[in-house]
């Protein structure tokens, strides 16, 4: 098979301008980018309120490998696959960070048959919205150590800052500096450090912001720090706010795509899967709700990660009622959940592994089981997706199908990566079916429960935990954040994706354990309480051999080694 780059650029690409008028988003409401990309404008939502209610799926995975299980393949091959069966889609996904573009390989742009285009510019700059929540961002932080230059009015102890600066980079060495060396002018000198743009607070006001207005107020709403006295400091006393929203005044417009079939794709907003909401814009929902009979979503890693913020926190803000939910699996994932293999991203994938072996794929299967469980929780009915790899055997595929069938799971194999549209029709025609049945959509916590028990019931009813624990300082945050009126906050908890416990080695379905938190954070802008559970990183860093490396212009001009 050609590679995704080669795939790529070999399709011929139909202006937006016609993938638009397909969805009825109508040419006014049109901002180009060249002759592949347009920026829609937020009145396209309002516009088309008058058109009927697209089904909303969520497309979300058992837990994964390092590798990803391709959510964003099936999501991108069910778009398809439904247009192969007459139907109109509509899929909503991320953009892709830069920083990993060049550090490790592997597409965000869905692969093989399956992607979305222009390949090349959705991984790199696209419109620019990563650049405008990076400036934004660092608007922000450069007020903050003016201010304290400037003399402090407000008080702010330089001890207690929480904002620190953003770079869309893989970059190690940023992780910690110290800021205003140099002379008196120079800035008076503090410890602080950069994370990922992906990691801003900024992305998830830009993910949960439902209009321009609200997009202000969030901005206004962040907690920089807090003064020598304990009191909150916000972008708006900053008097930030409103030049930071000017930043991101076209940054919150959806930007309209096409996959390799030329049906539509919303990208918009990128926050990390485990600090943030890893899932795309409530703006792209509402608006891409309005442009089809299906509207697809992914939300990032396992659904004990994406899909549970995706239904407390994304439909929640955005009112959007999930109709069905997608559960990818994979042959290596259910493989590696036997406790038998170990997969490391870089490294070819053990010749074991790759065996025929339905009795593996068994013994994972747990792991299955409890992914389709969480959707349920929700009152959502899960249809498991196989994702189809050319190594996987048939037995294999059958053991999947058995295993989902008896968990009384509608379940269908899809070729989508190699076989674009046509591969996915079956599980199309099992996702319109399950978009059939009765939903009975349900939040695992009320925002009136105290912090704390949202952190029970989405450790107990979520992940199977027995409860959680939290350690002296993240309770003394607790009473703080409680203190400063952020109680009715929904909440995030940051942990590994790698294990539906806390425990990135713990396989299947882990039980009898209790979900440590060592640390309590306020996103009180994007309107959020996250918990830290194990080791987060907020920066990445590169590999001994990043993609980077191969990745070049050839002498037409054109790109390659991306991907
Ligand atoms: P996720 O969105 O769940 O992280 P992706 O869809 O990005 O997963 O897929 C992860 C990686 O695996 C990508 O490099 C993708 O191209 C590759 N991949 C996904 N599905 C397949 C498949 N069926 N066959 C071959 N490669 C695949
Ligand atoms: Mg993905």
């Amino acid at each position: 098979m050609p590679s995704d780059l080669e795939i790529a650029q070999s399709t011929p690409l139909k202006p937006i301008s016609e993938i638009a008028a397909r969805a009825g988003i109508a040419e006014q409401h049109l901002e180009y980018y060249g002759r592949h990309v347009a920026k829609v404008s937020l009145r396209a939502i309002e516009e088309l309120q008058g058109q009927p209610q697209a089904k909303y799926i969520v497309i979300t995975a058992i837990t994964p490998t390092p590798l990803g299980e391709g959510k964003t393949t099936t999501a991108v091959g069910l778009a398809l696959g439904l247009e192969k069966l007459g139907k109109k889609s509509m899929l909503g996904l991320r953009q892709p960070s830069m920083g990993p573009v060049f550090g490790i390989k592997g597409g965000a742009a869905g692969g093989g048959y399956s992607q979305v285009l222009p390949m090349e510019t959705l991984n790199l700059h696209l419109t620019g919205d990563f650049h405008a929540v990076t400036a934004a961002h660092n608007l922000l932080a450069a007020m903050i150590d003016n201010h304290l230059h400037q003399g402090n009015a407000l008080n702010l102890d330089p001890r207690n800052i929480a904002w620190r600066r953003v770079i869309d980079m893989n970059d190690r060495a940023l992780r910690n500096i110290v800021v205003g060396l140099g002379a008196p002018e120079d800035g008076v000198p503090r410890q602080t450090g950069f994370d990922i743009t992906a990691a801003s607070e900024i992305m998830v006001i830009l993910m949960l912001s439902t209009s321009l207005g609200d997009m202000r107020r969030r901005l206004g709403n962040i907690v920089v720090g807090y003064t020598y006295d304990g009191q909150a400091v916000t972008a708006e006393d900053l008097k930030a706010a409103g030049a930071m929203a000017v930043i991101m005044k076209d940054a919150i417009k959806p930007n309209l795509l096409q996959t390799t079939e030329h049906t539509p794709v919303l990208i918009h907003a990128g926050p990390f899967g485990n600090i943030a909401t890893g899932n795309s814009s409530v703006v792209s929902d509402l608006l891409g709700a309005r442009t089809a009979e299906y509207l697809l979503t992914e939300a990032g890693f396992g659904s004990d990660m994406g899909a549970e913020r995706f239904f407390n926190m994304k439909c929640r803000t955005s009112g959007l009622r999930p109709d069905a939910a997608v559960l990818v699996v994979t042959v290596r994932a259910l493989k590696a959940h036997s406790g038998r293999f170990r997969i490391v991203p870089g490294k070819p994938l053990p010749a074991e592994l790759l065996a025929e072996n339905p009795g593996d794929v068994r013994a994972g299967g747990d792991n299955l089981r409890k992914h389709i469980e969480i959707v349920r929780s929700f009152g959502v009915q899960p249809v498991v997706a196989i994702n189809a790899f050319p190594t996987d055997h048939p037995s294999e595929h059958a053991a999947i199908r058995e295993m989902a069938e008896a968990a009384g799971a509608r379940v269908a194999v899809s070729t989508h990566v190699a076989h674009g549209g046509e591969g996915a029709r079956g599980l199309a025609r099992a996702v319109i079916d399950a978009c059939d049945d009765e939903t009975d959509f349900r939040y695992t916590y009320e925002l009136e429960d105290s912090i704390e028990t949202k952190f029970e019931k989405v450790a107990r009813n979520v992940y199977g935990a027995d409860g959680v624990s939290l350690s002296a300082s993240a309770r003394k945050q607790l009473k703080l954040f409680e203190k400063l009126g952020y109680g009715h906050l929904p909440i995030v908890i940051a942990k590994t994706h790698l294990s539906i416990s806390s425990d990135p080695k713990l396989r299947g379905a882990p039980t009898g354990w209790t979900l440590p938190i060592r640390e309590l954070r306020l996103a009180a802008g994007a309107g959020y309480i996250y918990a830290i559970s194990g080791d987060m990183r907020t920066m990445p860093g590169l590999g001994e051999h990043p993609s980077a490396e191969k990745i070049d212009l050839d002498e037409n001009g054109e790109v390659v080694g991306l991907f």
